[in-house]
C-alpha cells in the first residue's frame, strides 16, 4: 500500500468499528478513539496498554433489583491501529485465560468486537523493551509494515484476508526485532528462596502501577453497591493488583502474600514460572512498561538475570 494512499484503508476499516490508534500527547503516546486521522501517530509505544478497550477499568456486570437480574453491558466494535507486536501478543495470552478453558462472556463480547491492525517494530522502541526474549507470536488480523514509502501488509484472519484480497501480491522478508537487553531463561524454583528477591521488593512501594501498565495483568476485583433500600443495586467489577496488601484477605482477616517480598516474587513468578508451568508460555509479552513507568524504576529483569550469580 502506498502510504499516500493510507487513508483508504482507514475509510475501510472505519466501517468495521470505531478506529482507536496511538497519538502523541505532549511527550508520551496513548490509545485514542481517532476522529481525525491526523491524530494518529504511529512512532511510539503508548504509555498504557490497549487492555482498557478489551477488559475496562470498572464496569457494571449486572444491575439487580428484588430477585430481578438484569445484564447492560453495552460494546461498540473497535478497530485497535498501529498496535506493536507486544500488544498484540497480549490478546493471545488473554484470550488463553478468558476464552481457552473458562469462557468469560463480558470479555469474549469485547474481543469477538476488535478487529486487530498491528505495525511491525523495525527499531526496538526504547531500552526497557525485551520481547526478543519472549519469543512474539504474530497475532492479529493484519499488519502494516513501514517500507519507507510503503506498507507491506500481512493479514492472518479470514477478515484481515478479505480486506486486502484486492491488493498487489509483495514479498518481503521481515527482520527479527531486536532488544537492547535480554532475560535469560531460569528456571526460577530454584531461586524462590533467594534473597536477590530483596533487590526489588526493598525498594518496591506497592503502589500497583506495574500491574495497571501490564497489558497480560487482568487481575480484578467484584463487589456490590446496594442502594438505600438495599434491596436493589448494582455488582461491579474493577481492576485488582497483586502489588495490594489486601488483594489476598479472605475472610477471618487472613492475608496470604503479607509481605512485600511475598507479593514482588509472586508477580514475576505468574509472568515467567506458574503461566509457563501450565501453558508452556511466558505471560509477559516484553513491552517493558512494567519497569519503564515504576516509580522506582526497579529492572526485575536485571535481577532475574543476576539470580544465582
Ligand atoms: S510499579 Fe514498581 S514500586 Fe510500584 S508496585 Fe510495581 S515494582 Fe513496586
Ligand atoms: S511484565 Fe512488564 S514487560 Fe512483561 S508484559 Fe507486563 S508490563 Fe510488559
Amino acid at each position: 500500500l502506498p502510504k499516500s494512499e493510507l487513508n483508504s484503508l482507514l475509510d475501510k476499516l472505519s466501517k468495521l468499528g470505531q478506529i482507536v490508534a496511538p497519538t502523541k500527547d505532549k511527550d508520551i503516546w496513548r490509545y485514542k478513539e481517532i476522529e481525525d486521522y491526523k491524530e494518529i501517530d504511529l512512532n511510539g509505544l503508548p504509555w498504557f496498554s490497549a487492555k482498557t478497550f478489551l477488559f475496562p477499568k470498572k464496569h457494571t456486570l449486572f444491575e439487580y433489583k428484588a430477585d430481578k437480574i438484569q445484564c447492560k453491558d453495552s460494546v461498540k466494535p473497535i478497530v485497535l491501529f498501529g498496535a506493536r507486536l507486544c500488544d498484540l501478543n497480549s490478546f493471545y495470552i488473554n484470550d488463553k485465560l478468558f476464552l481457552d478453558e473458562f469462557e468469560d462472556p463480558f470479555y469474549k463480547a469485547r474481543r469477538e468486537s476488535i478487529f486487530l491492525v498491528g505495525f511491525y517494530c523495525n527499531e526496538w522502541f526504547d531500552e526497557y523493551c525485551l520481547c526478543a526474549s519472549v519469543k512474539l507470536k504474530h497475532y492479529y488480523d493484519i499488519m502494516l509494515v513501514d517500507l519507507d514509502d510503503k506498507f507491506f501488509i500481512i493479514s492472518k484472519s479470514d477478515k484481515g484476508k478479505e480486506l486486502i484480497k484486492d491488493y498487489e501480491d509483495y514479498e518481503h522478508d521481515l527482520k527479527e526485532i531486536q532488544n537492547h537487553r535480554e532475560l535469560q531463561k531460569k528456571d526460577l524454583w530454584k531461586f524462590h528462596e533467594s534473597k536477590d528477591w530483596e533487590k526489588g521488593s526493598s525498594k518496591c512501594l506497592s503502589c500497583g502501577h506495574c500491574t495497571n501498565l501490564c497489558p497480560t495483568c487482568l487481575c480484578f476485583d467484584i463487589y456490590d453497591s446496594p442502594d438505600l433500600d438495599m434491596k436493589s443495586g448494582k455488582r461491579n467489577l474493577e481492576w485488582d493488583s497483586c502489588q495490594y496488601k489486601d488483594f489476598t484477605l479472605v475472610a477471618g482477616g487472613h492475608t496470604f502474600r503479607e509481605t512485600r517480598d511475598n507479593r514482588f516474587k509472586h508477580r514475576i513468578f505468574h509472568k515467567l514460572q506458574y503461566f509457563k508451568d501450565e501453558f508452556n508460555e511466558y505471560m509477559c509479552v516484553g513491552c517493558g512498561r512494567c519497569t519503564r513507568g515504576c516509580p522506582k524504576k526497579i529492572d526485575w529483569v536485571k535481577i532475574v538475570n543476576e539470580l544465582g550469580e
